[in-house]
């Protein structure tokens, strides 16, 4: 029985001066590669699934399948609704068992922003689940729909959002960006640092593929505790499925295998960096 709030799992990370790697998942071979990563290197995880991928997997279907994986787990997962756009939603999430929502309001005016994140701060309370909001914007979303104009990250901003909402964990905005980068992501430290002054809480990092190694240890070494990895792990599982179409003779349950494999070992690889081991 290891299925824990989010709030948990970063305190730790925190104190302990590691990061947790969030790992979004869509199917059954995500989830099983994801649970078989972080059981081998007995590490914490989360998995989660953002709000815009719900159309390819239907949140009453994968959502009982994450929590039964958490809770079956040898170590802590939490399982966390990924950049939840609507009340309803998040509830929805919650209903079905998620330790943990993000409401991205972040496209709102601050002001806006932190009365969005109150009212969801409310609702999540009643289920002692943990709560991430995001101040500034990542540009594109999840999907790669969207303005792909970014704004970085205000740290008073962040400061007070913090302060008047009492979230668990604070997405930044500091040069990071959703799906693959065309060019070397380049990571303002300075408004990580700043941020990381002013809030006592995790700070999340999104974007998480295709940042380099020592970006990754820098950023936790300055506060981030939460790192979401998506593309990098979708992108493994079709090329682990490629490779194996290119064998003569073929069946769906090792090509089934083959998925999960490619999952874990892009899974694996990241939470050996993240460990800071
Ligand atoms: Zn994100």
């Amino acid at each position: 029985m290891s299925l824990v709030p989010m709030k948990d799992l970063l305190l730790k990370a925190e104190k302990e001066g590691y990061g947790v790697g969030a790992f979004s998942v869509a199917d059954m071979e995500m989830i099983l590669g994801a649970v078989k990563a972080a059981e081998e290197l007995q590490l914490p995880m989360i998995l989660q699934i953002a709000q815009v991928r719900l159309p390819y997997s239907p949140l009453d279907k994968i959502a009982p399948m994450m929590a039964a994986a958490a809770r079956n787990a040898s170590v802590p997962v939490a399982v966390h609704f990924d950049h939840g756009l609507d009340i309803e939603m998040i509830q929805k999430a919650l209903d079905l068992g998620f330790t943990s929502v993000m409401i991205d309001a972040s496209k709102l005016p601050i002001d806006e922003n932190i009365r969005i994140t109150k009212e969801v701060r409310k609702i999540v309370d009643r289920y002692g689940a943990s709560v991430e909001a995001e101040v500034g914007q990542l540009g594109v979303s999840e999907d790669g729909s969207g303005d792909a104009s970014k704004i970085h990250s205000d740290p008073k901003e962040v400061k007070l959002l913090y302060e008047e909402t009492g979230v668990d964990a604070i997405a930044l905005s500091i040069g990071n960006q959703h799906g693959f980068y065309k060019a070397a992501p380049v990571l303002n430290f300075d408004i990580l640092d700043e941020a990381n002054d002013l809030v006592p809480v995790p700070l999340v990092l999104h974007g998480g593929s295709g940042i380099s190694d020592p970006d990754f240890r820098k950023c936790i070494s300055r506060g981030i505790t939460k790192i979401n990895v998506a593309t990098a792990t979708f992108c493994a599982v079709k090329d682990a499925a490629a490779e194996y179409l290119k064998n003569e003779k073929t069946d769906y349950f090792s090509m089934s295998d083959a998925m999960m494999h490619g999952a874990y070992e892009n899974i694996k690889r990241h939470m050996q960096v993240f460990s800071m081991k």
